[in-house]
Order: structure tokens, then sequence, then C-alpha cells
């Protein structure tokens, strides 16, 4: 058999692992876009702006506080900040000051924060007054507000100086974030990220041009990689950021940001560009490139946008955590295949390869296991050199002392025309609301509760189109009296210690669980459901008007559960952003009436939404934030 081997000088890897420049710290590119253009608008969020010269003046005094506070070279600091110019005012300090950034997700249980922050050994944390309260115990906390009117007793000369360090204060190697994926041990993994890797994503990418006139926007949280492209690619380049207010986040506000502040580069993950695509098209109008990643993109949508938008650009960016956002890249105007779109060529950098199990590269269009390699390589997993170990291995393609390759765990293959098709993983780790999740954290963290002596947890398609995690127990003590809504008070306990995306859309209660002949688990024995009793605490009322009674029952089809009360909250029954655009759809084609995704948000319960409902069918006029359909198809 004959074997084609890519090769660009390195065999079996193609790509170039180094960018055609010196790389940089990404604070010192922001204060060189400070210098150029001091008055230029940097960050811009629900009518607030800041100049390039104001953010750097204020992040340089907030890293001199970070500096006395202790901070010492490649601390980590938490941020729990909202989305807000004081967030990126924070980001910044944290990498002036020579430490890395952690992001902490406000919404995410306390106990969550916690155990990040107690993992990453960080003794500080920048925090907004509002969420000081969550601020764990023997953790100092720094918090940053909106600029006094005019500099008072804040330092507003240079920060002191940072402590000696051997790599230097601004060596592109140090540390700049820290990112936690989830791991199959059921612990969080911390990925570190250096500047260097950063600054091979934002700057001189050949796969984006980024043009001075053009303006980026922030969506992702920060804890989440995809940020990393969204605030640094535009501030190290001198465009304007615009941040999506700190509200909850719904389409039909996104596509009005958007459209409002002129934005021009837009990421969105895969599943919300699907959403917008097929219900707020009118929002890419402005949009000259359009970037989606994170999970597989569907070629339907991508046809639906381009035929809409003929001059728009198309970016389907590929890759995990430990490579800096985007691997591989597949950038066009038009897609003819109907099969997939593909993730593209390695993107400028970084250099991919196409391995089988004797890490011998595949032939074209058979199916192997994707390797990176390049400047975008994470350091590894903080503190954890064997988890380090066994995901990045020496590289023996590698021409420099020390190269290393990340394995992806990502199946795919080399298309005819060299360009990457995704297959699907080599594990069990899959994507729920476009997080990145190993179903094994939920079982670790199941078992680690008094009444469980096993668990078993499962991915399960949902009707949204995406993933959701079904949970199976079996109980320490069968008997125990009220273990009939054991699996509801065990979804309360995780809440408790898991972000939201981690806790299971159900979980079932079993006398024990079924095993093959090995004596192992029999997953596939498992009893699937796509229907669950109601598992929330508040009491059970009954459907009464016909509005009320047709909601039931579209929000039971919708979140698997039975029976649905008037009382019930949509998000406690577990439903989520995206599921809550599918029912908003539903009800507009069920009732002819569109109603704002803001008030589900405000008023989530099947009493107040039939109420609202009827309201709108009463007054057909238009509300602010209110699309009707004329609007929506013009
Ligand atoms: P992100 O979601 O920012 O891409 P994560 O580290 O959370 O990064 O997840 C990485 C994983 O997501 C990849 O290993 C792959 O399984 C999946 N993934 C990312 N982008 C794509 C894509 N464009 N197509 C298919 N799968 C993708």
């Amino acid at each position: 058999m004959t074997r084609t081997v890519f090769t660009s000088g390195t065999p079996g890897f193609i790509g170039s692992g180094r960018p055609p420049f010196d790389a940089r710290t990404i604070h010192e590119l922001v204060a060189e876009q400070a210098e150029r253009a001091p008055h230029a608008p940097a960050v811009t969020c629900d009518g607030q702006t800041l100049t390039y010269r104001q953010l750097n003046d204020r992040a340089n005094r907030l890293a001199g506080r970070l500096r006395t506070a202790g901070l010492a070279p490649e601390d980590v600091v938490g941020v729990l900040v909202r989305r807000s110019p004081e967030l990126i005012v924070a980001l910044l300090a944290v990498l002036i000051a020579g430490g890395a950034y952690l992001g902490l997700e406000p919404d995410d249980p306390p106990g969550r924060h916690e155990l990040l922050l107690k993992d990453a050994d960080a003794g500080l944390v920048i925090a907004e007054e509002a969420l000081r309260d969550r601020i764990p115990a023997g953790v100092v906390a720094v918090v940053e507000g909106p600029a006094p009117e005019r500099p008072a007793a804040e330092p507003t000369a240079p920060a002191p100086a940072l402590p000696e360090s051997p790599d230097g204060p601004d060596s592109p190697d140090r540390l700049a974030y820290l990112s936690y994926t989830s791991g199959s041990t059921g612990e969080p993994k911390g990925v570190g990220v250096p500047h260097r890797a950063i600054d091979r994503l934002v700057r001189g990418a050949d796969w984006m041009e980024i043009r001075s006139g053009d303006v980026f926007f922030h969506i992702a949280p920060v804890a989440f990689d995809a940020s990393t492209l969204e605030i640094w690619a535009p501030l190290v380049n001198g465009c304007r950021l615009v941040l999506f207010p700190p509200v909850a986040i719904t389409l039909e506000h996104v596509a009005r940001v958007v459209r409002a502040e002129r934005v021009t580069v837009l990421l969105l993950t895969t599943g919300f560009f699907h959403q917008m695509v097929s219900s707020h098209p009118e929002a890419f109008a402005g949009v000259r490139h359009v970037l989606t990643g994170g999970d597989v993109a569907s070629p339907s949508h991508v046809q639906r946008l381009l035929a809409r938008y003929p001059d728009l650009l198309f970016t389907n960016g590929y890759g995990p955590t430990e490579n800096t956002t985007y691997t591989t890249c597949w950038t066009s105007s038009t897609l003819t295949a109907l099969r997939s779109v593909p993730i593209g060529r390695p993107v400028s950098g970084t250099r991919v390869a196409v391995l089988d199990g004797d890490l011998e590269p595949v032939p074209a269009g058979e199916c192997g296991e994707l390797y990176a390699a390049g400047a975008g390589l994470a350091r590894g997993y903080l503190g954890r050199p064997a988890a380090t170990a066994e995901r990045f291995l020496p590289d023996p393609f590698g021409t420099e002392p020390g190269a290393r390759m990340y394995r992806t765990g990502d199946l795919v293959r080399w298309l005819p025309d060299g360009t990457l098709e995704f297959v699907g993983r080599a594990d069990d780790q899959v994507k729920v609301q476009g997080y990145r999740a190993e179903p094994r954290t939920v079982e670790v963290e199941l078992e680690r509760l008094a009444q469980v002596r096993h668990a078993v947890v499962l991915p399960q398609a949902d009707p949204a189109g995406g993933t959701r995690l079904l949970g199976y127990v079996v109980p320490t003590d069968p008997q125990l009296p009220g273990s009939a809504d054991l699996g509801q008070r065990l979804r309360h306990e995780l809440r408790g210690r898991l972000p939201g995306y981690l806790i299971p859309w159900a979980i079932l209660v079993r006398p024990e669980l079924p095993v093959n002949r090995n004596g192992k688990i029999d997953r596939q024995a498992l009893p699937t459901a796509t229907r669950v009793p109601r598992n929330v605490a508040n009491e059970f009322v009954a459907p009464l008007t016909p509005v009320q009674l047709r909601l039931v029952e579209l929000w039971g089809d919708l979140l698997g559960v039975e029976p649905v009360g008037v009382d019930d909250d949509f998000f406690d029954l577990g439903g989520h952003s995206l599921l809550a655009t599918d029912l908003l759809v539903a009800v507009q084609r069920e009732f002819g009436v569109d109603i704002p995704a803001q008030t589900l948000y405000l008023s989530p319960t099947v009493a107040e939404l039939a109420t609202a409902l009827v309201a709108r069918m009463e007054t057909p006029d238009t509300t602010p934030g209110t699309t009707t359909r004329e609007e929506r198809s013009r």
C-alpha cells in the first residue's frame, strides 16, 4: 500500500511551528496600541467606552495594586467580574503585573470557585463589588470598579517594578491564563497558556485578515478559551472590542447589539451560530467575517448563511484549549460539500499530523488521531505532571530539542483537497451546551455523595440538537425512606459543586446496574429515558386554561419531563438557553406571536408565560426588543 505522507520539511506534519516574527507579551502589544492611538476606542459596553489610553492607564493602576497585594510572577489571580470594561481592565492588569488570570464564572456555585482557586493556588481574586461575597475565605479580594472622576489616591505613576524572575518580566513564555477543562479522573484540569501561544493566535494570522477599522464582539465566558480570540485579537491589533452587556444572553439581544455596534468580526460557538442563522439571519448583515467553532458545524446552516450573504467570509475553527483556541481553520465564502464542513488546515504557527496508534502517519482518506505542535501549545496542566505527560508527548518529528506535540483525542481524516475533516472523538468526551464534558467527572462527583453506591453517566441527544447527560445511580441504602425522590435531591446537591452544564438532565435511581460477562457495568443495557418524572421541589399545580394546557405539552416535549406543573420553572426542569430558543420558536409557530426571550428569563413558569402570551395576543403591537414575523423575514 502506498502511503501519503504530508511533508513540509518535517515528515508527518504539515504547517509551520513558528510565526515569522518574534513572540511578544500581550500587555506590551496593547500598550503599543495605547501609545500609537491613545484616543482610539478600545472597549465598549452598554454605552460606555474606554479609549486605549484609559484602558492601559487603569490596568496599570490595578496592576500596581496587585503587586502591592503581594502578587509574584506567574501567580494565578482569579477574576470574578461580569462582562464590563472593568473585566477587560482586570485581565490586562493581571498580565501587566506578571500574573496569569483565571476567569471565574459568576453563575458557577461557590464550591466550584473554591475548588478552582485552591487547585490553582490562587491567593488573590479581582472581584466586582457586587460579587465580593462570593469570594471564598482566605483569598484576598481586590475590588475593581469604574474609574473615579479625577484620579484620586490611586497611584497614577507606573506600577512598582516586578520582582526578578528567571525568564524576565516580559518573556513571552510567561504564563498568561489558566483555563479549566473537565478531566476523565473527575478533577478539573487547569490548562496553562503562555503569552507566546496567544500571540501566535492573534498576530499576523494567515487565516484571518484583521483590518484597522474592525469591530470585534465579546460574549464567551472568560473561563472558556473562545474568549482569548474575542478579547485579545482586537486589542493587540488596535481594533474596537464590543462587549455584550452583563445580562442573560438571548439571540434577539445579541443580534441587536451586533447590528447597533456595527460588529464586523463575529465569533459564535457552533450551537449558538446554528440558532442565529435559523432565527436571526439579519444579525449578519453588516458582518464581514463570521467565525464559529467548538462543535461540529452543520453544512446546511453554513450554506444558508453564505447564500444570503455572498460577500461574507466564514471560518470553521477547530481546536482544543490545550492548543490555544484554534488549531485548524477552514475559511471560505462558498461551501459546496454537503457531507460536512471541513475543519481546514493548520493555522499559522501550528503543525498538525494524523497518526495511527504507533504514531505513524495514516494515508490520506483514512481516519487517524490528530496531533498538534507549534507555538500554540499550552505549557500543560497546572500541577499535574502525569496528566501533562500523558497528553503532551515528545514530538518525534520535531527538529527543536524538547519539542512536544499534543494528542487531541479527535479522530480526523485528510480530504483530497488537503483539508481535514472531523470524524469524532476517540474517547467519551462530549460537548454539552458548547462545553467540553467528561461524563466521568459527574460520576465521580455523584459517588462522593453518601447516598450513592454506584453512578453511571451517559450522554444522550437532546431535542435542541445537542447532547445532555443522563445519570443512573444505585443508592447506598435502597430501603432509605424518600428514595423515590433521590434523583431530584442528588441533582440539587450537584448544583452546589458543578457548573450548570454538568448537572444531568435526570438521574434515574436503580436497584442495581446491569453487568456484562466480564463483570463490568454494561452501559448499552441501561434503559434509556426520553421522558422522566418531574424533578423539581415545588408543588405540582395542574394547568387549567387552553393556553396553559398547550404550553405544558410543548414544555414536556422539549424538556422530556412529565407532568409539567404551571408553577414549574423552565430552567429548574433542565431548560437552558438553546432550549429556550426552541421553545419560543415553537410558541411562535403555535400561537403566531413572538415572545422575547427576555420574557421567558424574567417569567420562567408556564403560568407566567401563558399570561405574557395572552397579553401579546390581545395587543399584538411590538414592545421594545420584540421582533415580529414580518421584521424577521426582511
Ligand atoms: P473549544 O470549545 O474552544 O474549541 P475545548 O477545549 O472546550 O475548546 O473543546 C475542544 C474540542 O471540541 C475538540 O477537541 C473537539 O472535540 C471539539 N471541537 C472544537 N471545534 C470543533 C469543530 N470545529 N468541529 C468539530 N469539533 C470541534
